[in-house]
């Protein structure tokens, strides 16, 4: 290894969280090197919300935590600190206008995440923050205390150290989970990473039958194995090869917490606006109009062409059955079905297709107000790399941008301090 530049403060990981680290003390003044394995930093910031960047959620402080199902009271310090307007506030200065939508949901108003991103980089550029585009390996301590940082580009000496290498999920950004090693040599604990925001497998034949259907505006409520509702929501579905995705189920998959001890089963209500009683009537109506038709063509008017061979199958109803033949019995569990469509739930994707990694550095062993690690001294953790995650509406950058901050002025003030 070549030894390299001493600093003060050395951000491992040009994400969210390290970004907004790395400014926050380089306006203080602060002598601070980013370390980034890719060539470009932010490069999940580039994916996220389909290429929009869903960059906050226009709420308070308190509504943040309440979309954190895990570890929610770590963050509440923090997120008061730099709360969604604080965010807010931040990327208009930057340059970067927002705008609100559906569900507090911000974006930036050009509805390009590289805007979000040019705006953090700019501003690394103006504060003359250098950008190391190096694999940090490992952090150095002597006697309790942060001394440096091994890369595969040589040791970095420095007072402070942010780690803010991000989670597990979506390795080819550069987030393959090194921060974790580096965190549990320094003597932490990590919660296992699993994923969350995730696509979930089932072990119904049917979904692979009906693989690219996306169903929109349905009701999917997910109730766990004693028949307690966890979640409920209407919105916008997909069927693949290997079970369920899209926006309702990624956002299901974080209630369902216990996968592989707790049985979840999922429901689809296909006509959430029609009470049984009125879908009963409509369906009459259609047998009626169309007496001497096929069951399968029949249903083509009420289900997607996909699913009206499933839909009939499952109701046990013969597809070349006459409209006028329908029994009432079979009439009435093809309404069951339209309200109560179940999928079996084998368990989540692999973490490397989750949107967020749950698990990671046990919050008790971090600060909550400056992100300072507990073990050793001079090393302060941020964002997805903590136990924290939060459920989709841009609270997952709200927690890195919250976090990233709070390292950052948190690293200034030890500095400042002199407790090195
Ligand atoms: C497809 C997708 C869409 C998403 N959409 C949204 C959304 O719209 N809104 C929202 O709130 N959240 C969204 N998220 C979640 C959000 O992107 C993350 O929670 C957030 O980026 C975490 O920030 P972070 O800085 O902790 O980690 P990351 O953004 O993952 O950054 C970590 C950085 O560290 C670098 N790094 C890793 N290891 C090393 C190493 N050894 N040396 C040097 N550098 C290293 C990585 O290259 C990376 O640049 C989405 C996630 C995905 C995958």
């Amino acid at each position: 290894m070549t030894e390299q530049k001493a600093y003060s403060l050395v951000v491992i990981g040009g994400g969210a969280a390290g970004m907004m680290a790395a400014i926050t003390a380089a306006r203080e003044g602060c002598s601070v090197c980013l370390v980034e394995r890719n060539e470009k930093v932010g490069r999940k910031l580039y994916i996220t919300g389909k290429g929009r960047c869903n960059v906050t959620n226009h709420c308070s402080a308190q509504e943040v935590l309440a979309a954190v199902p895990r570890n929610g009271r770590f963050l509440y310090s923090a997120m008061n600190h730099t709360p969604p307007e604080f965010v807010e506030e931040f990327f208009r200065s930057l340059g970067v206008p927002l705008k609100v939508e559906r569900g507090n949901r911000v974006f930036p108003q050009s509805d390009r995440s590289a805007d979000v991103i040019d705006g953090l980089y700019m501003e690394l550029r103006r504060l003359r923050v250098p950008i190391l585009h190096a694999r940090a390996k490992r952090l150095l301590s002597c006697e309790g205390a942060v001394t440096g940082v091994g890369t595969d580009q040589g040791v970095i000496f420095c007072k402070a150290v942010i780690l803010s290498t991000g989670g597990a999920s979506y390795p080819a950004t550069g987030s393959t989970g090194d921060g974790y090693g580096m965190a549990e040599e320094m003597g932490h604990t990590i919660v296992p990473p699993v994923p969350s925001l995730v696509p979930l497998e089932s072990p119904d034949p049917f979904c692979a039958a009906m693989q690219g259907l996306a169903l929109k505006n349905v009701k999917l409520t997910v109730r766990n194995g004693k028949g307690k509702v966890l979640y409920q929501e209407q919105g916008e579905m997909l069927f693949t090869h290997f079970g369920l995705s899209g926006p309702l189920v990624l956002s299901a998959s974080a209630h369902m917490r216990e996968m592989g001890k707790e049985s979840y089963r999922l429901s689809i209500d296909l006509k959430p606006a029609l009470e049984e009683a009125t879908l009963d009537a409509r369906l009459v109506r259609e047998l009626i109009a169309n007496a001497n038709r096929d069951m399968a063509n029949v249903l083509g008017a009420l289900a997607p062409r996909l699913m009206v061979p499933v839909l009939l199958e499952r109701a046990e109803i013969p597809g070349e059955r006459k409209a006028h033949d329908l029994t009432k019995g079979e009439r009435r569990r093809l309404v069951e079905m339209f309200k109560h469509f179940t999928v079996q739930v084998r368990g989540p994707r692999p973490i490397a297709e989750a949107i967020v990694t749950s698990g990671g550095v046990k919050v008790g062993e971090v600060d909550p107000k400056t992100m300072a690690s507990k073990r050793v001294s001079g090393l302060f953790l941020a964002g997805e790399l903590l136990d924290v995650d939060a459920y989709t509406g841009g609270f997952n950058l709200q927690i890195a941008w919250a976090t990233g901050r709070a390292a950052g002025e948190g690293a200034v003030q030890f500095l400042e301090l002199g407790q090195h």
